[in-house]
Protein backbone atom coordinates (compact mmCIF):
# COMPACT_ATOMS: atom_id res chain seq x y z
CA UNK A 1 0.00 0.00 0.00
CA UNK A 2 1.30 3.82 -0.79
CA UNK A 3 0.26 5.04 1.93
CA UNK A 4 2.72 7.82 2.90
CA UNK A 5 3.75 10.54 0.95
CA UNK A 6 5.36 12.68 3.95
CA UNK A 7 6.92 11.62 7.10
CA UNK A 8 6.73 13.64 10.30
CA UNK A 9 9.10 13.80 12.23
CA UNK A 10 8.75 12.50 15.53
CA UNK A 11 11.97 12.31 17.85
CA UNK A 12 11.17 11.83 21.12
CA UNK A 13 9.80 8.13 19.90
CA UNK A 14 12.56 6.20 19.46
CA UNK A 15 14.58 7.64 22.73
CA UNK A 16 11.52 6.29 24.66
CA UNK A 17 11.70 3.07 22.62
CA UNK A 18 14.99 2.80 23.77
CA UNK A 19 14.75 3.55 26.71
CA UNK A 20 11.64 0.61 27.03
CA UNK A 21 13.86 -2.11 25.75
CA UNK A 22 16.73 -0.86 27.63
CA UNK A 23 13.92 -1.36 30.85
CA UNK A 24 12.72 -4.78 29.35
CA UNK A 25 16.77 -5.55 29.00
CA UNK A 26 17.98 -5.14 32.30
CA UNK A 27 14.95 -7.08 33.63
CA UNK A 28 15.99 -9.74 31.55
CA UNK A 29 19.13 -9.68 33.05
CA UNK A 30 17.84 -9.52 36.93
CA UNK A 31 15.61 -12.57 35.75
CA UNK A 32 18.60 -14.50 34.42
CA UNK A 33 20.83 -13.37 37.71
CA UNK A 34 18.06 -15.23 39.84
CA UNK A 35 17.42 -18.06 37.50
CA UNK A 36 21.63 -18.56 38.02
CA UNK A 37 21.80 -17.85 41.38
CA UNK A 38 18.80 -20.24 42.25
CA UNK A 39 21.07 -22.79 40.18
CA UNK A 40 23.87 -22.39 42.37
CA UNK A 41 21.98 -22.53 45.33
CA UNK A 42 20.49 -25.91 44.34
CA UNK A 43 23.87 -27.35 43.60
CA UNK A 44 25.08 -26.78 46.70
CA UNK A 45 22.17 -27.80 47.99
CA UNK A 46 22.38 -31.25 46.30
CA UNK A 47 25.80 -31.31 47.31
CA UNK A 48 24.98 -30.79 51.07
CA UNK A 49 22.42 -33.65 50.61
CA UNK A 50 24.52 -35.66 49.13
CA UNK A 51 26.93 -35.34 51.79
CA UNK A 52 24.67 -36.04 54.18
CA UNK A 53 24.20 -39.24 52.47
CA UNK A 54 28.03 -40.02 52.59
CA UNK A 55 28.36 -39.46 55.97
CA UNK A 56 25.00 -41.61 56.73
CA UNK A 57 26.68 -44.04 55.51
CA UNK A 58 30.10 -44.46 56.54
CA UNK A 59 28.34 -43.50 60.60
CA UNK A 60 26.04 -46.65 59.69
CA UNK A 61 28.95 -48.71 58.52
CA UNK A 62 31.25 -47.75 61.58
CA UNK A 63 28.16 -48.48 63.96
CA UNK A 64 27.14 -51.58 62.52
CA UNK A 65 31.09 -52.55 63.35
CA UNK A 66 30.96 -51.67 66.86
CA UNK A 67 27.29 -53.28 67.16
CA UNK A 68 27.97 -56.71 65.67
CA UNK A 69 30.94 -57.08 67.33
CA UNK A 70 29.20 -56.31 70.70
CA UNK A 71 26.79 -58.65 70.18
CA UNK A 72 29.27 -61.35 69.22
CA UNK A 73 31.31 -60.49 72.09
CA UNK A 74 27.88 -61.05 74.71
CA UNK A 75 27.12 -64.22 72.65
CA UNK A 76 30.18 -65.66 72.86
CA UNK A 77 31.25 -64.20 76.34
CA UNK A 78 31.31 -67.67 78.26
CA UNK A 79 33.43 -69.41 75.51
CA UNK A 80 35.96 -67.43 73.66
CA UNK A 81 38.70 -67.06 75.97
CA UNK A 82 38.70 -70.46 77.80
CA UNK A 83 40.56 -73.04 77.10
CA UNK A 84 40.35 -76.64 77.59
CA UNK A 85 43.70 -78.76 78.26
CA UNK A 86 45.04 -80.84 75.42
CA UNK A 87 42.69 -83.92 74.36
CA UNK A 88 39.87 -82.80 76.89
CA UNK A 89 36.20 -82.65 76.06
CA UNK A 90 34.95 -79.33 74.54
CA UNK A 91 33.43 -76.94 76.83
CA UNK A 92 30.30 -77.90 77.53
CA UNK A 93 26.99 -76.32 76.07
CA UNK A 94 25.92 -74.79 79.10
CA UNK A 95 28.63 -72.49 78.85
CA UNK A 96 27.31 -71.03 75.22
CA UNK A 97 23.53 -71.42 76.33
CA UNK A 98 24.16 -69.32 79.43
CA UNK A 99 25.55 -66.28 76.56
CA UNK A 100 22.70 -67.19 74.43
CA UNK A 101 20.02 -66.20 77.69
CA UNK A 102 22.21 -63.18 77.98
CA UNK A 103 21.96 -62.00 74.82
CA UNK A 104 18.43 -62.38 74.44
CA UNK A 105 17.28 -60.98 77.74
CA UNK A 106 19.68 -58.47 78.41
CA UNK A 107 18.64 -55.81 76.02
CA UNK A 108 22.60 -54.55 75.86
CA UNK A 109 23.63 -55.57 72.07
CA UNK A 110 22.23 -56.71 68.92
CA UNK A 111 19.80 -59.52 69.62
CA UNK A 112 21.12 -62.69 67.18
CA UNK A 113 18.12 -63.94 64.68
CA UNK A 114 19.41 -67.27 64.80
CA UNK A 115 17.76 -70.56 63.14
CA UNK A 116 19.55 -72.53 65.53
CA UNK A 117 23.51 -72.47 67.65
CA UNK A 118 25.64 -75.26 67.62
CA UNK A 119 28.30 -76.56 68.90
CA UNK A 120 30.90 -78.31 66.66
CA UNK A 121 33.46 -80.79 67.41
CA UNK A 122 36.31 -80.74 64.55
CA UNK A 123 37.49 -83.98 65.63
CA UNK A 124 34.75 -86.15 65.33
CA UNK A 125 32.77 -83.56 63.06
CA UNK A 126 29.70 -84.16 65.80
CA UNK A 127 27.67 -81.10 65.52
CA UNK A 128 25.29 -80.86 68.41
CA UNK A 129 21.93 -77.94 68.08
CA UNK A 130 20.88 -76.29 70.59
CA UNK A 131 18.45 -76.15 71.90
CA UNK A 132 17.94 -79.69 70.63
CA UNK A 133 15.34 -79.98 68.22
CA UNK A 134 12.26 -81.95 69.18
CA UNK A 135 12.23 -84.26 67.03
CA UNK A 136 15.49 -84.74 64.95
CA UNK A 137 14.47 -87.40 62.58
CA UNK A 138 11.44 -85.25 61.19
CA UNK A 139 14.27 -82.53 60.37
CA UNK A 140 14.43 -82.34 56.38
CA UNK A 141 16.41 -78.76 55.85
CA UNK A 142 16.24 -75.65 56.78
CA UNK A 143 13.78 -74.38 54.08
CA UNK A 144 11.14 -74.39 56.67
CA UNK A 145 13.43 -73.11 59.88
CA UNK A 146 12.57 -70.10 61.53
CA UNK A 147 13.99 -67.80 63.81
CA UNK A 148 14.45 -69.76 67.34
CA UNK A 149 13.93 -68.07 70.61
CA UNK A 150 16.13 -69.87 72.78
CA UNK A 151 14.93 -68.37 75.95
CA UNK A 152 11.48 -68.99 74.79
CA UNK A 153 12.44 -72.74 73.98
CA UNK A 154 11.02 -72.27 70.90
CA UNK A 155 11.82 -75.29 68.78
CA UNK A 156 13.75 -75.11 65.86
CA UNK A 157 13.64 -77.55 62.70
CA UNK A 158 16.37 -79.57 63.08
CA UNK A 159 19.15 -79.00 59.99
CA UNK A 160 19.67 -82.00 57.42
CA UNK A 161 22.63 -83.47 57.90
CA UNK A 162 23.97 -82.33 54.32
CA UNK A 163 23.42 -78.91 55.95
CA UNK A 164 25.62 -79.49 59.21
CA UNK A 165 28.01 -81.09 56.39
CA UNK A 166 28.22 -77.18 54.84
CA UNK A 167 27.89 -75.72 58.21
CA UNK A 168 31.22 -77.83 59.58
CA UNK A 169 33.42 -77.37 56.22
CA UNK A 170 32.75 -73.69 56.54
CA UNK A 171 33.36 -73.05 60.01
CA UNK A 172 36.83 -75.42 59.63
CA UNK A 173 37.59 -73.16 56.69
CA UNK A 174 36.65 -69.89 58.02
CA UNK A 175 38.14 -70.64 61.51
CA UNK A 176 39.80 -67.12 62.45
CA UNK A 177 43.37 -66.61 63.14
CA UNK A 178 44.94 -67.07 66.71
CA UNK A 179 44.31 -63.90 68.18
CA UNK A 180 40.85 -63.40 66.20
CA UNK A 181 38.34 -64.71 68.94
CA UNK A 182 34.70 -64.68 67.00
CA UNK A 183 33.87 -63.63 63.44
CA UNK A 184 30.44 -63.61 60.61
CA UNK A 185 31.19 -65.81 57.72
CA UNK A 186 28.61 -66.18 54.82
CA UNK A 187 28.10 -69.96 54.03
CA UNK A 188 26.17 -72.07 51.08
CA UNK A 189 24.58 -74.34 52.91
CA UNK A 190 22.23 -76.28 50.42
CA UNK A 191 20.87 -74.18 48.23
CA UNK A 192 20.97 -70.90 50.08
CA UNK A 193 23.27 -68.79 51.68
CA UNK A 194 23.41 -68.29 55.11
CA UNK A 195 25.57 -65.91 58.04
CA UNK A 196 27.31 -68.60 59.90
CA UNK A 197 28.44 -67.46 63.40
CA UNK A 198 31.29 -68.81 64.81
CA UNK A 199 33.42 -68.67 68.01
CA UNK A 200 37.07 -70.96 67.81
CA UNK A 201 37.26 -73.47 70.53
CA UNK A 202 41.13 -73.88 71.33
CA UNK A 203 42.72 -76.26 73.46
CA UNK A 204 45.54 -75.08 76.18
CA UNK A 205 48.40 -75.60 73.19
CA UNK A 206 46.35 -72.98 70.75
CA UNK A 207 45.37 -75.58 68.63
CA UNK A 208 41.82 -75.30 67.09
CA UNK A 209 39.18 -78.63 68.54
CA UNK A 210 36.00 -76.90 67.66
CA UNK A 211 33.88 -74.03 67.52
CA UNK A 212 30.30 -72.59 68.84
CA UNK A 213 28.57 -70.81 66.89
CA UNK A 214 25.11 -69.77 65.15
CA UNK A 215 22.82 -69.84 61.76
CA UNK A 216 20.75 -67.63 60.81
CA UNK A 217 18.82 -66.54 57.68
CA UNK A 218 20.82 -63.27 55.75
CA UNK A 219 17.74 -61.37 55.34
CA UNK A 220 16.90 -61.72 58.59
CA UNK A 221 20.28 -61.02 60.14
CA UNK A 222 20.52 -57.72 57.88
CA UNK A 223 17.25 -56.36 58.63
CA UNK A 224 17.78 -56.63 62.21
CA UNK A 225 21.02 -55.16 61.97
CA UNK A 226 19.69 -52.09 60.45
CA UNK A 227 16.77 -51.41 62.44
CA UNK A 228 18.53 -51.85 65.28
CA UNK A 229 21.17 -49.14 63.57
CA UNK A 230 18.84 -47.12 62.72
CA UNK A 231 17.50 -46.62 66.52
CA UNK A 232 21.17 -45.00 67.27
CA UNK A 233 21.15 -41.17 67.93
CA UNK A 234 24.55 -40.81 66.03
CA UNK A 235 23.89 -42.06 62.62
CA UNK A 236 23.35 -38.38 61.86
CA UNK A 237 23.86 -35.78 63.80
CA UNK A 238 20.62 -34.21 65.83
CA UNK A 239 20.87 -30.64 63.67
CA UNK A 240 20.47 -32.34 60.44
CA UNK A 241 17.59 -34.75 61.53
CA UNK A 242 16.11 -32.26 63.66
CA UNK A 243 14.17 -35.31 65.80
CA UNK A 244 13.10 -36.84 62.69
CA UNK A 245 12.97 -40.77 63.07
CA UNK A 246 16.06 -41.64 61.02
CA UNK A 247 14.09 -44.95 59.31
CA UNK A 248 11.44 -41.85 58.13
CA UNK A 249 14.96 -40.04 56.42
CA UNK A 250 17.37 -43.19 54.83
CA UNK A 251 17.00 -46.10 53.32
CA UNK A 252 19.70 -49.13 52.95
CA UNK A 253 20.15 -51.65 50.60
CA UNK A 254 22.57 -54.43 52.44
CA UNK A 255 24.57 -57.22 50.16
CA UNK A 256 27.21 -60.03 50.87
CA UNK A 257 31.10 -58.95 50.32
CA UNK A 258 30.32 -60.70 47.02
CA UNK A 259 27.50 -58.75 46.01
CA UNK A 260 24.72 -60.47 46.73
CA UNK A 261 22.04 -58.31 47.65
CA UNK A 262 20.63 -60.13 50.87
CA UNK A 263 18.26 -57.44 52.14
CA UNK A 264 16.74 -53.87 51.22
CA UNK A 265 14.85 -51.14 53.18
CA UNK A 266 11.27 -49.80 51.96
CA UNK A 267 11.50 -47.03 49.96
CA UNK A 268 14.99 -48.18 48.64
CA UNK A 269 15.32 -47.36 44.67
CA UNK A 270 18.64 -47.38 42.63
CA UNK A 271 18.39 -44.09 41.32
CA UNK A 272 18.60 -42.58 44.73
CA UNK A 273 21.28 -40.89 45.12
CA UNK A 274 23.48 -43.00 47.70
CA UNK A 275 26.79 -44.36 48.84
CA UNK A 276 28.55 -47.44 49.82
CA UNK A 277 30.69 -48.74 53.19
CA UNK A 278 31.66 -52.16 53.89
CA UNK A 279 31.49 -53.56 57.33
CA UNK A 280 34.54 -54.75 59.36
CA UNK A 281 35.68 -58.67 58.43
CA UNK A 282 34.73 -59.72 62.26
CA UNK A 283 31.06 -58.19 61.56
CA UNK A 284 31.05 -60.28 57.86
CA UNK A 285 32.14 -57.34 55.36
CA UNK A 286 28.87 -56.69 54.84
CA UNK A 287 28.45 -54.35 52.10
CA UNK A 288 26.16 -50.85 53.17
CA UNK A 289 24.45 -48.64 50.95
CA UNK A 290 22.55 -45.73 52.10
CA UNK A 291 20.76 -43.23 50.83
CA UNK A 292 18.08 -40.18 51.74
CA UNK A 293 14.82 -41.09 51.12
CA UNK A 294 13.27 -38.62 48.54
CA UNK A 295 10.73 -36.91 50.96
CA UNK A 296 13.69 -36.87 53.26
CA UNK A 297 15.15 -34.52 50.60
CA UNK A 298 12.72 -32.00 50.69
CA UNK A 299 12.95 -31.86 54.58
CA UNK A 300 16.40 -31.87 55.11
CA UNK A 301 16.93 -29.71 51.90
CA UNK A 302 14.51 -26.69 53.19
CA UNK A 303 17.35 -25.55 54.96
CA UNK A 304 19.29 -25.68 51.74
CA UNK A 305 17.46 -24.59 49.18
CA UNK A 306 16.05 -21.50 50.27
CA UNK A 307 12.92 -20.45 48.33
CA UNK A 308 13.17 -19.21 44.21
CA UNK A 309 12.51 -15.89 43.28
CA UNK A 310 12.27 -16.74 40.02
CA UNK A 311 8.80 -17.30 39.17
CA UNK A 312 8.59 -13.45 40.61
CA UNK A 313 11.12 -12.53 38.23
CA UNK A 314 9.43 -13.97 35.43
CA UNK A 315 6.63 -12.27 35.84
CA UNK A 316 7.71 -9.16 36.37
CA UNK A 317 9.90 -9.51 33.28
CA UNK A 318 6.25 -10.72 31.58
CA UNK A 319 4.49 -7.68 32.71
CA UNK A 320 7.20 -5.73 31.53
CA UNK A 321 7.50 -7.16 28.22
CA UNK A 322 3.53 -6.84 27.87
CA UNK A 323 4.18 -2.80 29.01
CA UNK A 324 6.46 -2.19 26.90
CA UNK A 325 4.78 -4.02 23.71
CA UNK A 326 1.70 -2.01 24.62
CA UNK A 327 3.49 0.99 24.83
CA UNK A 328 5.58 0.48 21.50
CA UNK A 329 2.09 -0.33 19.81
CA UNK A 330 0.50 3.33 21.05
CA UNK A 331 3.43 5.14 20.18
CA UNK A 332 3.55 3.18 16.66
CA UNK A 333 -0.52 4.39 16.30
CA UNK A 334 0.26 7.95 17.56
CA UNK A 335 3.02 8.04 15.09
CA UNK A 336 0.81 6.50 12.39
CA UNK A 337 -1.69 8.79 13.07
CA UNK A 338 0.14 12.12 13.05
CA UNK A 339 1.29 11.44 9.75
CA UNK A 340 -2.30 10.14 8.26
CA UNK A 341 -3.49 13.45 9.67
CA UNK A 342 -0.61 15.54 8.26
CA UNK A 343 -1.22 13.32 5.13
CA UNK A 344 -4.88 14.26 4.84
CA UNK A 345 -4.06 18.00 5.60
CA UNK A 346 -2.03 18.05 2.72
CA UNK A 347 -4.32 15.76 0.20
CA UNK A 348 -7.20 17.95 1.00
CA UNK A 349 -5.47 20.53 0.65
CA UNK A 350 -4.28 19.76 -3.06
CA UNK A 351 -7.82 18.41 -3.74
CA UNK A 352 -9.36 21.52 -2.75
CA UNK A 353 -6.64 24.09 -4.69
CA UNK A 354 -7.54 22.08 -8.08
CA UNK A 355 -11.04 22.55 -8.72
CA UNK A 356 -10.82 26.29 -7.06
CA UNK A 357 -8.38 26.93 -9.24
CA UNK A 358 -10.44 25.96 -12.17
CA UNK A 359 -13.58 27.73 -10.98
CA UNK A 360 -11.38 30.54 -10.05
CA UNK A 361 -9.96 31.05 -13.90
CA UNK A 362 -13.35 30.63 -15.60
CA UNK A 363 -14.94 32.91 -13.18
CA UNK A 364 -12.61 35.49 -14.33
CA UNK A 365 -13.13 34.70 -17.57
CA UNK A 366 -16.90 35.38 -17.43
CA UNK A 367 -16.53 38.27 -15.65
CA UNK A 368 -14.10 40.24 -17.23
CA UNK A 369 -16.00 38.81 -20.54
CA UNK A 370 -13.20 36.95 -22.06
CA UNK A 371 -15.40 34.36 -24.00
CA UNK A 372 -15.28 34.61 -27.89
CA UNK A 373 -18.49 33.00 -28.54
CA UNK A 374 -21.82 31.79 -26.55
CA UNK A 375 -20.64 28.06 -26.81
CA UNK A 376 -17.38 29.20 -24.83
CA UNK A 377 -19.35 31.01 -22.04
CA UNK A 378 -21.42 27.99 -21.72
CA UNK A 379 -17.89 25.44 -21.64
CA UNK A 380 -16.79 28.36 -18.82
CA UNK A 381 -19.93 28.08 -16.63
CA UNK A 382 -19.88 24.35 -16.96
CA UNK A 383 -16.32 23.93 -16.10
CA UNK A 384 -16.98 26.25 -12.84
CA UNK A 385 -20.75 23.74 -11.88
CA UNK A 386 -18.75 20.43 -12.65
CA UNK A 387 -15.47 21.75 -10.12
CA UNK A 388 -17.94 23.38 -7.86
CA UNK A 389 -20.08 19.96 -7.98
CA UNK A 390 -16.17 17.85 -7.21
CA UNK A 391 -15.92 20.80 -4.39
CA UNK A 392 -18.69 19.76 -2.47
CA UNK A 393 -18.51 15.93 -2.74
CA UNK A 394 -15.35 16.47 -1.19
CA UNK A 395 -16.96 18.41 1.57
CA UNK A 396 -19.50 15.64 1.46
CA UNK A 397 -16.62 12.94 1.98
CA UNK A 398 -14.92 15.56 4.67
CA UNK A 399 -18.17 15.96 6.77
CA UNK A 400 -19.81 12.15 6.62
CA UNK A 401 -16.06 11.01 7.78
CA UNK A 402 -15.99 13.48 10.90
CA UNK A 403 -19.78 12.71 11.26
CA UNK A 404 -18.60 9.14 11.50
CA UNK A 405 -16.57 9.72 14.70
CA UNK A 406 -19.64 11.51 16.21
CA UNK A 407 -22.41 9.07 16.29
CA UNK A 408 -25.06 11.95 17.74
CA UNK A 409 -25.27 13.03 14.09
CA UNK A 410 -27.69 11.00 12.40
CA UNK A 411 -28.96 9.85 8.45
CA UNK A 412 -32.60 10.29 7.33
CA UNK A 413 -33.32 7.59 5.95
CA UNK A 414 -36.67 6.98 3.52
CA UNK A 415 -38.24 4.95 1.46
CA UNK A 416 -36.26 5.53 -2.20
CA UNK A 417 -37.35 4.00 -5.38
CA UNK A 418 -33.82 3.10 -6.41
CA UNK A 419 -33.78 2.99 -9.96
CA UNK A 420 -34.92 6.97 -10.66
CA UNK A 421 -32.92 8.01 -8.17
CA UNK A 422 -29.39 6.36 -9.29
CA UNK A 423 -30.27 7.74 -12.38
CA UNK A 424 -30.47 11.76 -10.77
CA UNK A 425 -26.87 10.97 -9.93
CA UNK A 426 -25.92 9.29 -13.33
CA UNK A 427 -26.59 12.55 -14.93
CA UNK A 428 -25.64 14.74 -12.15
CA UNK A 429 -22.05 12.77 -13.09
CA UNK A 430 -21.85 12.54 -16.91
CA UNK A 431 -20.84 16.16 -17.29
CA UNK A 432 -17.83 15.19 -15.47
CA UNK A 433 -17.70 12.02 -17.34
CA UNK A 434 -17.36 13.27 -20.97
CA UNK A 435 -14.23 15.75 -19.71
CA UNK A 436 -12.82 12.20 -20.41
CA UNK A 437 -14.75 10.69 -22.97
CA UNK A 438 -16.46 8.37 -20.85
CA UNK A 439 -19.36 6.83 -21.46
CA UNK A 440 -22.00 5.38 -18.84
CA UNK A 441 -24.20 3.03 -19.08
CA UNK A 442 -26.97 1.56 -16.51
CA UNK A 443 -28.92 -1.29 -16.18
CA UNK A 444 -31.34 -0.37 -13.92
CA UNK A 445 -34.44 -2.87 -11.72
CA UNK A 446 -37.38 -0.49 -11.87
CA UNK A 447 -38.75 -2.43 -9.10
CA UNK A 448 -36.49 -2.41 -6.26
CA UNK A 449 -36.93 0.23 -3.61
CA UNK A 450 -34.97 0.69 -0.33
CA UNK A 451 -34.67 2.74 3.23
CA UNK A 452 -31.61 5.25 2.36
CA UNK A 453 -31.01 8.69 3.13
CA UNK A 454 -30.90 9.79 0.04
CA UNK A 455 -27.78 12.01 0.24
CA UNK A 456 -25.71 9.14 1.72
CA UNK A 457 -27.07 7.27 -1.53
CA UNK A 458 -25.69 9.87 -3.59
CA UNK A 459 -22.82 10.22 -1.95
CA UNK A 460 -22.10 6.43 -1.90
CA UNK A 461 -22.86 6.14 -6.18
CA UNK A 462 -21.07 9.26 -6.51
CA UNK A 463 -17.89 8.06 -4.76
CA UNK A 464 -17.57 5.04 -6.97
CA UNK A 465 -18.46 7.20 -10.07
CA UNK A 466 -15.78 9.22 -9.35
CA UNK A 467 -13.33 6.94 -8.80
CA UNK A 468 -13.89 4.40 -11.71
CA UNK A 469 -13.75 7.78 -13.73
CA UNK A 470 -9.82 8.51 -12.08
CA UNK A 471 -8.32 4.99 -11.96
CA UNK A 472 -10.29 3.94 -15.43
CA UNK A 473 -8.74 5.42 -18.91
CA UNK A 474 -9.64 7.59 -20.96
CA UNK A 475 -12.99 6.40 -23.23
CA UNK A 476 -13.85 3.77 -21.38
CA UNK A 477 -17.43 2.72 -20.70
CA UNK A 478 -18.51 2.24 -16.98
CA UNK A 479 -21.27 0.54 -16.37
CA UNK A 480 -24.21 1.02 -13.41
CA UNK A 481 -25.78 -1.83 -12.74
CA UNK A 482 -28.93 -2.16 -9.70
CA UNK A 483 -30.58 -5.82 -9.28
CA UNK A 484 -31.51 -8.65 -7.12
CA UNK A 485 -28.32 -11.21 -6.77
CA UNK A 486 -29.16 -14.58 -8.31
CA UNK A 487 -29.02 -17.44 -5.75
CA UNK A 488 -26.46 -19.39 -5.61
CA UNK A 489 -27.22 -22.73 -7.01
CA UNK A 490 -26.51 -25.16 -4.40
CA UNK A 491 -27.14 -29.04 -3.69
CA UNK A 492 -28.70 -28.71 -0.16
CA UNK A 493 -32.40 -28.21 -0.85
CA UNK A 494 -32.26 -26.12 2.67
CA UNK A 495 -29.13 -24.33 1.54
CA UNK A 496 -30.94 -23.69 -1.51
CA UNK A 497 -33.75 -21.96 0.23
CA UNK A 498 -31.68 -19.73 2.47
CA UNK A 499 -29.88 -18.51 -0.53
CA UNK A 500 -33.06 -17.90 -2.48
CA UNK A 501 -34.50 -15.94 0.71
CA UNK A 502 -31.22 -14.05 0.74
CA UNK A 503 -31.79 -13.35 -2.40
CA UNK A 504 -34.92 -11.59 -2.10
CA UNK A 505 -34.46 -9.69 0.74
CA UNK A 506 -31.12 -7.47 -1.02
CA UNK A 507 -30.24 -5.46 -3.68
CA UNK A 508 -27.22 -4.55 -5.21
CA UNK A 509 -25.96 -1.77 -6.85
CA UNK A 510 -22.69 -1.99 -8.56
CA UNK A 511 -20.09 0.00 -10.61
CA UNK A 512 -17.76 -1.81 -13.08
CA UNK A 513 -14.99 0.12 -15.00
CA UNK A 514 -12.13 -1.13 -17.12
CA UNK A 515 -9.18 0.29 -15.14
CA UNK A 516 -6.05 -1.61 -13.78
CA UNK A 517 -8.67 -3.45 -11.07
CA UNK A 518 -7.45 -4.22 -7.49
CA UNK A 519 -5.79 -7.79 -6.49
CA UNK A 520 -4.86 -9.68 -3.65
CA UNK A 521 -5.07 -8.41 -0.02
CA UNK A 522 -4.99 -4.67 -1.44
CA UNK A 523 -8.78 -5.60 -1.80
CA UNK A 524 -9.67 -5.42 2.11
CA UNK A 525 -7.16 -2.69 2.80
CA UNK A 526 -8.50 0.54 0.36
CA UNK A 527 -11.69 0.62 2.22
CA UNK A 528 -9.70 2.02 5.50
CA UNK A 529 -9.96 5.92 5.67
CA UNK A 530 -6.10 7.66 4.22
CA UNK A 531 -5.40 4.44 2.66
CA UNK A 532 -4.40 5.03 -1.13
CA UNK A 533 -3.82 1.65 -2.63
CA UNK A 534 -1.34 0.51 -5.56
CA UNK A 535 -3.26 3.09 -8.23
CA UNK A 536 -2.19 6.03 -6.12
CA UNK A 537 0.67 6.18 -8.21
CA UNK A 538 -1.65 7.17 -10.80
CA UNK A 539 -1.88 10.90 -11.52
CA UNK A 540 -5.27 10.93 -9.94
CA UNK A 541 -5.17 12.84 -6.60
CA UNK A 542 -7.10 11.83 -3.80
CA UNK A 543 -6.74 11.33 0.16
CA UNK A 544 -8.35 8.11 0.65
CA UNK A 545 -11.77 8.94 2.09
CA UNK A 546 -14.09 8.10 -0.70
CA UNK A 547 -14.43 3.94 -0.01
CA UNK A 548 -13.87 4.49 3.47
CA UNK A 549 -17.24 6.88 3.45
CA UNK A 550 -18.99 4.17 1.12
CA UNK A 551 -18.24 1.04 3.54
CA UNK A 552 -19.27 3.60 6.78
CA UNK A 553 -22.85 4.24 4.86
CA UNK A 554 -23.22 1.01 3.87
CA UNK A 555 -23.02 -0.63 7.14
CA UNK A 556 -25.22 1.93 8.49
CA UNK A 557 -27.85 0.97 6.01
CA UNK A 558 -27.33 -2.40 7.16
CA UNK A 559 -25.65 -3.31 3.94
CA UNK A 560 -22.18 -4.21 2.81
CA UNK A 561 -19.64 -2.91 0.57
CA UNK A 562 -16.99 -4.60 -1.25
CA UNK A 563 -14.88 -4.94 -4.63
CA UNK A 564 -14.47 -7.61 -7.07
CA UNK A 565 -13.42 -8.69 -10.45
CA UNK A 566 -15.94 -6.92 -13.23
CA UNK A 567 -17.10 -9.15 -15.73
CA UNK A 568 -15.15 -10.27 -18.45
CA UNK A 569 -11.76 -10.08 -16.02
CA UNK A 570 -10.83 -6.31 -16.68
CA UNK A 571 -11.69 -3.57 -14.33
CA UNK A 572 -13.05 -3.32 -11.05
CA UNK A 573 -16.74 -3.91 -10.00
CA UNK A 574 -17.55 -2.04 -6.82
CA UNK A 575 -20.90 -3.21 -5.10
CA UNK A 576 -22.91 -2.02 -2.32
CA UNK A 577 -25.26 -4.48 -1.05
CA UNK A 578 -28.19 -2.92 0.55
CA UNK A 579 -31.30 -4.54 2.46
CA UNK A 580 -34.31 -4.49 0.55
CA UNK A 581 -36.76 -1.61 1.79
CA UNK A 582 -39.33 -4.00 3.62
CA UNK A 583 -36.30 -5.72 5.67
CA UNK A 584 -34.66 -2.72 6.07
CA UNK A 585 -33.39 -1.45 9.47
CA UNK A 586 -31.00 1.39 9.72
CA UNK A 587 -28.60 1.69 11.93
CA UNK A 588 -28.90 5.08 12.12
CA UNK A 589 -27.89 6.19 15.93
CA UNK A 590 -25.23 3.55 16.25
CA UNK A 591 -22.93 4.30 13.48
CA UNK A 592 -19.66 2.17 13.65
CA UNK A 593 -16.73 4.18 13.25
CA UNK A 594 -14.83 4.02 10.22
CA UNK A 595 -11.47 4.38 11.57
P1 LIG B 1 -8.75 8.09 -3.09
O1 LIG B 1 -9.41 7.82 -4.37
O2 LIG B 1 -8.94 9.46 -2.62
O3 LIG B 1 -7.33 7.64 -3.05
P2 LIG B 1 -10.56 6.10 -2.06
O4 LIG B 1 -10.89 5.72 -0.67
O5 LIG B 1 -11.68 6.52 -2.92
O6 LIG B 1 -9.44 7.21 -1.94
O7 LIG B 1 -9.85 4.88 -2.72
C1 LIG B 1 -8.82 4.22 -2.04
C2 LIG B 1 -7.88 3.58 -3.04
O8 LIG B 1 -8.55 2.53 -3.74
C3 LIG B 1 -7.42 4.50 -4.13
O9 LIG B 1 -6.24 5.21 -3.74
C4 LIG B 1 -7.14 3.55 -5.27
O10 LIG B 1 -5.81 3.05 -5.16
C5 LIG B 1 -8.09 2.41 -5.06
N1 LIG B 1 -9.27 2.50 -5.95
C6 LIG B 1 -10.47 3.01 -5.64
N2 LIG B 1 -11.32 2.88 -6.69
C7 LIG B 1 -10.63 2.28 -7.68
C8 LIG B 1 -10.94 1.86 -9.01
N3 LIG B 1 -12.14 2.03 -9.55
N4 LIG B 1 -9.97 1.24 -9.73
C9 LIG B 1 -8.74 1.04 -9.21
N5 LIG B 1 -8.38 1.40 -7.95
C10 LIG B 1 -9.31 2.04 -7.21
Amino acid sequence: MARSRSTTPATGIPALAALLVGVFCIAGLLVYEAWNTGRSRREIAERGLQDYAAYATWSTARIADATVTASLATLFRGVVSARVPVNASLLPVSRFEEGIRYLETCDCALPVPASYYFRLDSRTGEMTIIPPPRDEAAASGFATAKVGSFANQQVVTAPSSAARLDVSNAVVKHTPPPGVNFTLIFARVGDSSRVVGVAPQRDSSGVTIGAFGFVAEPDVYARTLINQLWRHPQILPLAITRGLPIDSLLTALVSTPDGNEVYRSSGWSAALRSDTASLARAAGGLRVRVALRPDAVARLGKGLILSSRVPVWVGLLLLTGLLTAIILRNLQREHELTRLRADFTASVSHELRTPLAQILLFGETLTLGRTRSETERVRAAEVIVREARRLMQLVENTLQFSRAERPVVGLSPERVELAPALREVIAAFEPLAETRNVTIVSDLDETSSAIVDRSALRQMVLNLLDNALKYGPREQTIAVTLSSPQPKVVADAAMLALEQETALRVIRISVDDEGPGIFGGTREDIWAPFVRGESSDHPATGCGLGLAVVRELATRHSGKAWVETAPGGRGSRFVIELPCADVQRVADTAPSAVA
